[in-house]
Order: structure tokens, then sequence, then C-alpha cells
């Protein structure tokens, strides 16, 4: 078993579900008393948030750099960067260590693929619904059509994250206006909806929408695993 290299606190409210979820899934595959090899290090959110606001991209992906080197020295065989978000440093953080990066956007792209659906909603920060790294990916590296929500919709994505997830605020009425969003996503041929933020599936769930949701931390937490344990005899 490979040792996962987790970089984590973007926020901590979804990093603890990510150490949960790669410990889960390696006791259902290797049951018994089996856990997940891993490393976390976790950044101090409220410092990545200013930069992210503040537009200081470069600044943001030099502190995941050194998470990464420092995870990369600990003995981590390769990166799990724990949000979607920050994924607009990956490039960074790649040319900056020797270890595999096991990119989020790849393994929901796959997971989306794998079900036949072309059309697809994405819920996320304004960041990830707007620049090209996590949409153009989607739609150039696997030939997605990639749906976001209107402007004043977007606005209220990105709030309810910033101002209520990533503190551990679930509210009701939140969740309704998402199930709103996600309606009207679906209305304009939406097939399904990925939760490009690893916030949103501690608000949304299987249920509240009627097509298939992809919840991105479940998704790259458990190909962790399975990327831990390929070629395992
Ligand atoms: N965890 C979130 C994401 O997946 C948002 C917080 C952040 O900006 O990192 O994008």
């Amino acid at each position: 078993m490979k040792t996962i290299g987790l970089i984590g606190g973007m926020s901590w409210e979804s990093s603890i579900e990510y150490y949960r979820i790669i410990n889960e899934t390696a006791k259902q595959k290797l049951g018994g008393l089996h856990s997940a090899k891993s490393l976390m290090v976790t950044v101090d959110f409220a410092e990545i948030e200013k930069l992210q606001h503040e537009d200081r991209w470069d600044e943001a992906g030099q502190i995941l750099v050194k998470c990464a080197q420092d995870l990369e020295r600990g003995g981590a065989e390769f990166i799990v960067l724990c949000t979607n978000t920050m994924h607009k440093a990956a490039d960074q953080i790649i040319s900056n260590t020797k270890i595999p990066f096991l990119h989020i956007a790849d393994a929901t792209a796959e997971k989306v693929k794998a079900t036949g659906i072309k059309k697809i909603g994405l819920l996320g920060t304004r960041f990830t619904m707007e620049h090209d790294f996590y949409k153009g990916r989607l739609i150039h590296n696997f030939g997605l059509d990639v749906l976001v929500p209107d402007k004043a919709d977007r606005d209220i994505i990105h709030r309810v994250i910033y101002e209520e997830l990533v503190l551990g605020k679930i509210i009701d009425t939140s969740r309704e206006e998402y199930k709103r969003i996600m309606k009207a996503l679906i209305a304009q041929g939406a097939e399904g909806i990925i939760l490009g933020c690893t916030e949103i599936e501690l608000l949304i769930k299987e249920g509240d929408s009627r097509v298939p949701l992809f919840p991105t931390t479940y998704i790259h937490a458990a190909s962790a695993v399975e990327y831990a344990l390929k070629d395992e005899p």
C-alpha cells in the first residue's frame, strides 16, 4: 500500500471527511484492522482565503508547493490536494515535486464519463465555476459539456461556501437555495451535477437532486485509496 500525502485545511471541515473516507474505504477493501497509510499537512485557511480573494494565486500556490515538498520528504508516495479551488496551483505543485499528483477534476470526470453523462452542471467557488483551470479541464481533456449557474446564483453558491460551509455551518435555507439552483441547471439540460467544492457534500446529499450527484470529496478520497492499492498483490 502506497502512503497517501494529503494537503488539508481548505477547509479542515472537509479534510476530516477525506481522512474518514480514505480509512473507511481501505477498511472496506482490505477488511479486518486495515487502515490507509497517510500523512496530512494542514494549512491555515485564513492565509489561503486572503490570497485567493486578493487574486494572489502564485503566493497561495507557493504555500502549497512547500506542503507538497514536506509530504514528499516525509515519505508520501503521491499527493492529494484536499480542495477543488486550489487545484488552480496544480501545475505549480507538479513541477516542484517528483511524486505523482492525483487531480480532483480528473478523478471526478472519469466517474462522470463512466455513467455516460455528457452535459454536467458544476457548483463550486466562484473561482472553480469561472476560471479555466477546472471547467476547461473537464471540457478539453474529457469532452464534457459544462453548465454553471448564472452570475446571481454563482454569488449565492460562493457566499454559502465561504460564510457558512467552511465554518461548519449547515443551514436549511441555504440547502433550499442550492436545490433551487440545481433545478435550474437541470432545466437547462444538466444530466448530473458535480459538487465541485469539498464542503458542498456536507450540505447536499443524494436525494436533494433528481439527477446523479458527483461529490468530489468522496470521489477524490476513494480514488486515492484505489491508487494506493494499485498493483498490490
Ligand atoms: N474546499 C473548497 C473547494 O473545494 C473551497 C475552499 C477553498 O477555497 O479552498 O474548492
